[in-house]
């Protein structure tokens, strides 16, 4: 069978996807502080207990009155009401107002009785500058208004009873002004995934340790476990373990040890001699995808490892890194209960010719936005050693199964690992 047949055997991204996918469920819940909360995800629905504003206000400083009172009113020709107290915020008025009188009012404190109207105090004979102006006896109203001018009534922003917040909603510094206001002090929010990161390979050595000759920097450690802290989830890096069953199988153990939720590998997957982490969920483990018709990262693996998902990723950098995003990306961020776990993707015009060999290609790019439409550009060469083309990049350019070629000018779908898109 030659390479192009057995290619056509392998499973799609979708495909995959959807089986990987179909296996992961939302984790438990926890308890946290609201203070603690920012980022995280809701575990249930949040309810509003009161209404927001609770109270009939004035979004204004100025004069609350009758607003029947001001109909005649206009700078030539000003109405004269008798100014009977100062309403300020936090305090409750003492006096109804009547026909023909105001009270000064400022913003956020109650709309006195009687009254359903505050004319701004820009809009009187008393624009007061700074604090501790005496309350005049009277105030000369220079424009009219009607009737629910300047008022922010009960209810409008929220209603007691309603839904405010959707299970899956992220908190974000706004969701978590709007459970304070509401009085919610601990919410109970998804866990964090646990991710625990193994980097395979006899020629990786720690990053602090000076290059020797045939050895490389395990890399493609951090780098997942920097995307796995960026999505908000616990990165458990287990270092490197070498080309060897018994190694790998021991970092193996630890993650189950330290309560992993999800295992991800690179490198040692492919159909080499010393491919031993395929060789170790052979074993030991239960396989369900070996390779995926994709360009970068082919060998992808996709299995259980006692009970806890694992994905098998291979080695080259781009590879680990491109895989990572496109299977264990939307796995952690469901584990998370996210409700989005897919990046967003944008119609994009290349601007240059791209070949490909069939399979779904990742092409990174650089996506830019000119008059209201998006370009992209190839970061240069693709091979899937060659980091700094990721370094370069704010998109992968997605080639569908079956196309060998895009031309110039031809659109394609981007997907955005920085959205909104990053300057360069
Ligand atoms: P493998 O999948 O084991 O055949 O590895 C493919 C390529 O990725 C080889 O060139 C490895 O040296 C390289 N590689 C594997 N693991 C890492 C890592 N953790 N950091 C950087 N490069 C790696
Ligand atoms: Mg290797």
């Amino acid at each position: 069978m030659n390479e192009k047949m057995a290619t056509r055997e392998l499973i799609s991204v979708d495909d995959a996807l959807e089986t990987i996918l179909g296996d992961i469920k939302v984790l438990s819940s926890e308890m946290v502080s609201l203070e603690q909360s920012v980022g995280r995800v809701l575990a249930h629905s949040v309810k509003a207990a009161d209404s927001m504003p609770p109270f009939t206000n004035s979004s204004i400083h100025g004069y609350a009155l009758r607003a029947a009172d001001t109909h005649s009113a206009s700078v030539s020709n000003p109405v004269t009401l008798k100014v009977v107290e100062d309403v300020s915020a936090g305090h409750v008025g003492q006096f109804e107002v009547i026909g023909g009188t105001a009270s000064r009012i400022m913003t956020g404190a109650p709309l006195p009785i009687g009254a359903d109207a505050v004319i701004p105090v820009e809009d009187t004979s008393e624009p007061w500058r700074g604090a501790h102006r005496p309350l005049p006896g009277s105030v000369q109203i220079t424009r009219s208004v009607s009737s629910g001018d300047y008022v922010r009534y009960p209810g409008e922003d929220i209603s007691a009873g309603d839904e405010v917040l959707s299970a899956g909603h992220i908190l974000r510094p706004q969701e978590i002004g709007i459970l304070a206001s509401l009085g919610i002090s601990v919410v109970e929010v998804v866990r964090r995934p646990r991710v625990a990161v193994l980097s395979t390979g006899d020629e990786l050595i720690g990053i602090s340790e000076p290059l020797t000759p045939g050895k490389i920097r395990n890399s493609n450690g951090y780098t997942q476990a920097a995307q796995i802290r960026q999505m908000g989830a616990e990165a458990l890096n287990l270092g490197v373990a070498g080309d060897s069953k018994e190694e790998v199988r021991m970092k193996l153990e630890e993650a189950l040890d330290d309560g992993a939720h999800l295992i991800v590998s690179s490198a040692g997957v492919s159909v080499g001699a010393l491919d031993v982490v395929k060789a170790v969920l052979d074993e030991v483990g239960e396989v369900k995808i070996w390779r995926v018709r994709m360009r970068p990262g082919k060998p992808v693996t996709y299995a259980f490892y006692s009970g806890i998902p694992y994905l098998g990723l291979p080695g080259n950098p781009v590879s680990a890194m491109v895989t990572f995003e496109i299977f264990a990306r939307p796995v952690i961020l469901k584990m998370a209960g996210h409700k989005k776990i897919h990046k967003s993707t944008v119609l994009v015009t290349t601007t240059d010719t791209i070949i490909s060999d069939g399979r779904q290609s990742y092409i990174r790019a650089v996506v830019s936005g000119r008059q209201g439409e998006y370009q992209a550009q190839t970061t240069g060469k693709q091979g899937s050693h060659l980091l700094m083309s990721l370094v370069r990049a704010n998109a992968l350019l997605i080639v569908p199964e079956n196309r060998t070629r895009v031309d110039r000018g031809e659109q394609l779908e981007a997907l955005m690992l920085d959205w909104p898109e990053i300057v360069f």
